[in-house]
């Protein structure tokens, strides 16, 4: 029935990496020897080519959760491993493109230069075509002489994505990367996501506080507790692709996204039920 995007999830197949977490749990020590367990017993298989992505309450470990993926920290239980790997492995030969919130645009580098800093930053010579590719794919070719300060948030954050694509990377981590847009450069940003995703089938995980966007992009949802962090609830979504903005308003979309939100209330509920009381007691 769907087979032309039976045919399409193939070939993204070749493309990704494969990512496994086993048993993950990851503790901080704060003062006074009081810990903090920011994850427990965290697992999840994301497989090669596909788009996952994880929505829950502030502090639930989502970011603890990608910084040990990137290999910029240690569990102290259980696995990473991106095709068998442990994740230095995979940072090391460049194969994990990362984009955060804080875009971290050098502001005296123009967009072309921005984005062929991981280059420098690797040893390597600039692909000059691939990164001219980039900034054309998120359509900025016309601003590639102009510098951070010159553009809008939305504008640097597609640079920042362009950036974490440059050195093809087979897995890329996305931390809630719109998060400081506004609804309609984010729409547009979320189409232009899942067109860069499609044409390079890299194994994609990204971190959002909109339901509405994980449901657009990603193959699964997850659904992260709180304290300690952990999966709560996993959703697949078998929308057909491209998703436009009619899937967006259709009901099999409409029904997913009440699906996960209700199981985001739910992973929430004892913190909301908390701020909820608090609240109720400072009314007059
Ligand atoms: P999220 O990204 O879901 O909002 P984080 O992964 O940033 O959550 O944090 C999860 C928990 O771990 C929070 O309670 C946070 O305070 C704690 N935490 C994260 N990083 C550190 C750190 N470097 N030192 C101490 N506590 C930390
Ligand atoms: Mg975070």
């Amino acid at each position: 029935m769907n087979a032309p995007s039976d045919v399409a999830a193939l070939a993204r197949a070749k493309a990704g990496a494969t990512v496994e977490l086993a048993g993950i749990t990851k503790r901080f020590a704060l003062r006074r020897g009081e810990v903090v367990t920011a994850l427990e017993s965290f697992g999840l298989s994301i497989l090669p080519g596909s788009f996952v992505a994880i929505v829950g309450p502030s502090g639930c470990g989502k970011s603890t959760l990608l910084r040990l993926i990137a290999g910029l920290d240690r569990a102290d239980h259980g696995s990473v491993r991106i095709d068998g790997e442990p994740p230095e492995v995979a940072a090391t030969g460049h194969r994990i493109g990362v984009a955060f919130q804080d875009h971290a645009l050098l502001p005296w580098l123009t967009v072309h230069q921005n984005v062929s800093l991981p280059f420098k930053l690797a040893g390597m010579p600039a692909d000059r075509s691939r990164v001219e590719t980039l900034v054309a794919m998120v359509g900025l070719a016309e601003f590639a002489e102009a510098r951070p300060p010159q553009l809008s948030g939305g504008m640097r954050q597609r640079v920042s994505i362009a950036r974490s694509l440059a050195l093809k990377p087979d897995l890329l981590l996305l931390d809630e990367p719109f998060g400081a847009l506004d609804l309609v450069t984010r729409r547009a940003l979320n189409l232009e996501m899942q067109r860069v995703w499609e044409s390079l089938g890299t194994t994609t995980l990204l971190i959002t506080h909109s339901v509405d966007e994980a449901v657009q992009l990603a193959d699964r949802v997850v659904v992260m507790a709180s304290r300690p962090g952990r999966v709560h609830a996993t959703f697949d979504s078998h929308l057909a692709r491209p998703r436009t903005r009619a899937t967006t308003q259709g009901p099999e979309f409409t029904a997913l996204v009440r699906r996960v939100a209700d199981a985001l209330d739910d992973a929430m509920s004892g913190d909301g039920a908390q701020h909820v009381r608090a609240m109720a007691s400072r009314e007059p």
